[in-house]
């Protein structure tokens, strides 16, 4: 499980919490992180209990890596259905199957999961970690708080602002020993309480946009056992049919545009019809619509995503789009993963507090880009009426499926939210703003840009140079969910350009250092005893000085920013082996936790493991330090997994510092 962030461990004290208006997806996510991250939590929602209406009918790639960080991959893996392609059908015929294959993650499906159980499962954790949703509470306005003047609206002055008072009403008549109203006091409040957002409009925010004029039809519906295909799409030039399985079952989330030409009104008789006529010629014997519900769709976005610092929308409060494309919980659940991280590291006084200005800045253009996406994918495919458009989707969509592996690639990453990049004026610094970074131009031919500044970064399988030989490879993931909330850094150590002094080498001075021999605790041995006299393969005098140096700098941020140093690029099988010696004689906490006070060992030395091709023949090492062969690089990981800033390893240490000093305080 997740470990709590050093810098919180000692935060135990009596504090406002973060109020959080409604449990859908995006405020049980926010809770889930803060929660993690050791900042509490109230949770409000004006229903009286779980929703269980039909809505998202899975989420994807990028929300599971989220879920993976917090400890919640296996629980997702057991209620969801993983899909690695999506069939589509004309006239009753498959004429094409689009691949999901080849996305550059760990878990590169569609996971087939409805909403209601993604809700319960986060629920479920929370309580796990005693959070529970406070149901039936109405909230209907707020007001800042300032220490002077006490609560009061109108109250502006910023820096003064010390809480948010937050008004409540009961939603639930019946339960008449709870008073009518409450006031609950909150350090910050996230409106994630979905499109209709009295939060957003207490703050005063336009919703600006428009609305589509065709509606959504879904259903639960029951067809024959052998209907082929988990998830299915079919053209027809009266609108095109989605149907997603329900795991384990004959049961379908069936979709489908409902415009002025369909039904005036929607009941499981109508759309059985509908789909019947849409679907010919399949047989569909024992069609049974269980429930419908007909949704108006509306595209648009909040004008403002914060207020006074205090105040922030998440998820369907701050923008509302199509269903096509599958994106809405998605981008609700990775809002609450940005706005969780810099609210936590603010809570605790390690950063600045225009940290969170970046919320806004950097999730604005990703909505943007998602309602233009639902928007195109909606009204020239789910919608479309038109003939001559039904024509040409029916004959580009083999094309689609054969095009080149590295197009359909890069379309499912698209759409799986693994290709956002936060921009230059975002909380990442760029390789133009005095980074000294010279990237080879074929590099990004290679690598397909996937380490820039502002990228997610990549995971890959590595092996723990202080375990046991025969221990398991880990994924870097697992190191980096190990210091959730916090920024890491990650060096790319070259051994091809270690060299070897031959008249040194002699294995058998250094036996207490063999991996094998692990399990045998070093803090028993003095420090000065370890074995300065091995000599293998050894890095250059600078770069173990450079290493120093990149440490010094981390150690001055309460040491709590972790440092993995990954071995690569030797031919010589014992290379990575003595330079990781040289490094466990030079930095002896990366050899044994005991060195250090916090929760893990803050330095790790891992070997690129070849095996582990991630993709395009490229191990991790490959899309990391591709076009920098010889070169030692660095990489700053923000604590939501994005790279904040990279550089050679030579003056690392300073770009580190330019970066986290200018929003990250860190007690120094
Ligand atoms: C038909 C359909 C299909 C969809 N398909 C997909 C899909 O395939 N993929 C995808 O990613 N997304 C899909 N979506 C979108 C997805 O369901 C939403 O984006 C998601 O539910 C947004 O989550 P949220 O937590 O931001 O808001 P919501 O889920 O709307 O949750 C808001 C919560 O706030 C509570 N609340 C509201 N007002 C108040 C108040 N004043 N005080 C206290 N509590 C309040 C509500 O009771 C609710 O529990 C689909 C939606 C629909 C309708």
């Amino acid at each position: 499980m997740v470990t709590a962030p050093f810098y919180a461990m000692n935060a135990m004290e009596e504090r406002d919490p973060v109020l959080i208006i409604g449990s859908g997806p995006t405020g049980l996510m926010a809770a889930l992180i803060l929660t993690e991250l050791g900042v509490p939590v109230e949770v409000y929602d004006k229903s009286p209990k779980p929703a269980s209406t039909w809505r998202a009918p899975g989420f994807n790639a990028r929300t599971m890596e989220l879920f993976a960080r917090y400890g919640l991959a296996e629980r997702f893996s057991a209620v969801s259905e993983p899909r690695n392609e999506l069939t589509v059908y004309a006239e009753g015929k498959q004429i094409a199957q689009l691949s999901l294959y080849g996305a550059r993650t760990e878990f590169p499906h569609l996971f087939l999961c409805p909403q209601t159980e993604t809700e319960r499962v986060l629920r479920e954790r929370l309580a796990e970690l005693g959070v529970y949703i406070q149901w039936g509470w109405e909230f209907t306005g707020y007001d800042m708080v300032t220490p002077s003047a006490g609560t009061g609206r109108g109250k502006r002055a910023t820096a003064a602002i010390e809480a948010v008072a937050a008004r409540f009403q009961c939603a639930e008549m019946e339960l008449h020993h709870r008073p009518r109203t409450i006031v609950r006091r909150g350090a910050y409040l996230l409106g994630c309480d979905g499109a209709h957002s009295r939060v957003r409009k207490a703050m005063g925010a336009a919703f600006g946009g428009r609305r589509i004029d065709t509606k959504i039809a879904a259903g639960d519906v029951e067809v024959d056992a052998d209907w082929p295909n988990a998830g299915r799409f079919s053209l027809h030039p009266d609108g095109m049919v989605g149907a997603l399985r329900v795991k384990g079952s004959h049961c379908y989330r069936v979709f489908a545009a409902w415009g002025e030409n369909d039904p005036a009104e929607l009941t499981n008789e109508t759309f059985a019809a509908t789909l019947r006529h849409r679907l010919a010629p399949e047989p569909l014997a024992n069609l049974n619509v269980i429930s419908t519900s007909l949704f108006t769709l509306q595209e648009r976005r909040a004008s403002y995503y914060s207020i006074d610092g205090r105040i922030f929308l998440c998820g369907d409060a701050a923008h509302i789009h199509s269903p096509a494309g599958g994106q809405g919980l998605n981008l609700g659940v990775q809002d609450a993963e940005n706005i969780a991280w810099k609210l936590a590291l603010v809570y605790h006084g390690r950063a600045n507090a225009k940290l969170l200005d970046t919320y806004a800045i950097e999730r604005v253009p990703v909505a943007n880009d998602v309602i233009e996406l639902s928007h195109n994918l909606f009204s020239k495919t789910m919608a479309s009426t038109s003939s001559m458009r039904a024509f040409l989707l029916k004959h580009t969509a083999p094309f689609l499926a054969s095009a080149p592996r590295k197009l359909q690639r890069k379309r499912f990453e698209q759409a799986a939210q693994l290709r956002i990049r936060y921009s230059a004026d975002d909380n990442v610094a760029v390789d133009e703003d005095g980074c000294r970074w010279e990237n080879a131009w074929w590099s990004s031919l290679l690598t397909d840009d996937l380490c820039v500044p502002g990228a997610r970064a990549v995971d890959g399988v590595v092996t723990d140079m202080a375990a046991a030989v025969d221990s398991q490879p880990l994924r870097v993931r697992q190191w980096l969910s190990d210091h959730c909330g916090n920024y890491a850094v990650m060096v790319f150590v070259d051994c091809g350009v270690a060299a070897v002094e031959p008249d040194l080498v002699d294995k058998s001075r250094a036996p207490q250092l063999s991996r094998a021999h692990s399990s045998t605790s070093l803090s028993s041995v003095a420090a000065s005893s370890i074995s300065s006299s091995y000599r293998g393969a050894r890095l250059a005098r600078t770069t173990i000085d450079e290493l120093m140096m990149l440490l010094a700098v981390l150690r001055g941020y309460v040491e709590c920013i972790p440092l993995a140093i990954i071995l690569h690029g030797s031919k010589q099988p014992d290379t990575q082996e003595s330079v990781a010696q040289q490094i466990f004689e030079h930095f002896p906490a990366a050899y044994d936790s005991s060195f250090d006070d916090a929760p893990s060992p803050l330095i790790r030395v891992f070997a690129d493991q070849p095996q582990g091709m991630l993709f395009d023949g490229l191990a991790l090492s490959g899309i990391y330090a591709c076009a920098h062969s010889g070169k030692h690089v660095a990489y700053l990981v923000r604590p939501d997994g994005y790279i904040a800033c990279r550089g050679p390893l030579a003056g690392a240490g300073d770009q580190v510092q330019t970066h986290l000093d200018s929003y990250i305080y860190y007690g120094k």
